[in-house]
């Protein structure tokens, strides 16, 4: 169902964008934001409040489009590497909430796009942490 989100107001034509891509279910614009030049979001046209609450043909087609579109960024802006991300929840750094993939062009570090992977497995129970997982899926 249809909300209120900018997403949502975008796919209804009441707020421009720049759009890469359309079709039925998928929509692709050009991030407001442009972390990199080329920075691209994909979203489905059926409002879902993030990836985890998206059904699995939805993520397929979204994913599709984004493939394709990072594979463009590299072939046509010269990019030497592509982030592709989607941010669940507040906690995450979502800040839209309708399900939405990031589609990042790099082209050298310092570009403009960070993000940091620390290692903190130090004192970490890897065994137990990866059952309690592996066992509800
Ligand atoms: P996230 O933080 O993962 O929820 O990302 C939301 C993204 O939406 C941000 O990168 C914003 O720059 C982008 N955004 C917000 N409003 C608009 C808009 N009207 N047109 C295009 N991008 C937008």
């Amino acid at each position: 169902m249809s909300q209120d989100d900018v997403f949502c107001k975008i796919i209804r034509g009441e707020i421009p964008c720049y759009k890469i891509f359309e079709d039925q279910d998928v929509l692709a614009f050009l991030d407001i934001s442009q972390v990199t030049k080329g920075h691209v979001l994909v979203i489905p046209k059926e409002h879902y409040d993030n990836f985890l609450a998206a059904p699995q043909e939805v993520i397929h087609k979204v994913m599709d489009v984004a493939q394709r579109i990072g594979q463009v960024q590299i072939q046509m802006l010269g990019a030497k590497g592509v982030n592709i991300l989607t941010n669940c929840y507040e906690a995450a750094g979502q800040s839209v909430n309708h399900f939405h993939v990031h589609v990042i062009p790099r082209y050298e570090k310092g570009d403009g796009f960070i993000l940091e992977m620390k290692d903190n497995s130090k004192d970490l129970n890897l065994p137990m942490i990866a059952k309690s997982i592996k066992d509800q899926l």
